[in-house]
């Protein structure tokens, strides 16, 4: 039995860290839609190079040729036995084309596993970066503070920033826009029996046991 799988969850629900251990237990390949385009790209196949005309003008792909390169993507021999799809489909039309094409393969889906936290509890992890002013060097709130307090562990300095990217206002519109592009993606495939809502405001070694169980039932 195979093991297609998509894998979903917003920014900061610790998505990366469960692929990790999901392809170090089972055999199959994590396909990011960033590294799929790379690859597609540096190839020079016909769709890489399409991609590359409307990534050169900062245009967004269109979804024929993202449908495209993940096709061509899923064809090839290291996903007969499963696959852990990251980032795709980012929309209906994108997954109405991936049952599309993988009925056509034979590799249908069997299992979406979206590693659902609060978006408060993700805000309060995405903003607790910050960074020392003179050297650089980065801080947690949650779980890296300086040994002593206000004070740089490497430089002794005493003024700190936040990123742009890892303030609050950036970080909860980045997680209102990523909701947004959730939701109807969540039905869809609850629809199907397809989601397995995975509880992730936990610790990530009990976030994988349930993963991980998930994975050995299907
Ligand atoms: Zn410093």
């Amino acid at each position: 039995m195979s093991l297609n799988l998509i894998l979903m969850g917003l920014p900061g629900a610790g998505k990366g860290t469960q692929a990790e251990y999901i392809v170090k237990k089972y055999p199959v390949p994590h396909i990011s839609t960033g590294d799929m385009f790379r690859a597609a790209i540096a190839g020079k196949t016909a769709l890489g190079l399409k991609a590359k005309e409307f990534t050169d003008k900062g245009n967004l792909v269109p979804d024929e040729v993202t449908n495209g390169i993940v096709k061509e993507r899923l064809s090839k021999d290291d996903t007969e036995d499963g696959y852990l799809l990251d980032g795709y489909p980012r929309t209906l039309e994108q997954a109405d084309a991936l049952e599309k094409m993988t009925k056509e393969l034979g590799k249908e889906l069997n299992a979406v596993l979206y590693i659902d936290v609060d978006p408060s509890v993700l805000t309060k992890r995405l903003t607790a970066r910050y960074i020392c002013k003179n050297c650089g060097a980065t801080y947690n709130k949650l779980y890296h503070n300086p040994k002593v307090e206000g004070t740089c562990d490497v430089c002794g300095g005493h003024e700190f920033y936040q990123r742009a990217d890892d303030k609050p206002e950036a970080v909860q519109n980045r997680l209102k826009v990523n909701t947004k592009m959730n939701t109807p993606l969540i039905s869809y495939y609850k629809q199907r029996n397809l989601l397995y809502d995975v509880d992730g405001d936990r610790a990530i070694t009990e976030v994988w046991k349930d993963v991980d169980k998930i994975l050995g039932s299907l």
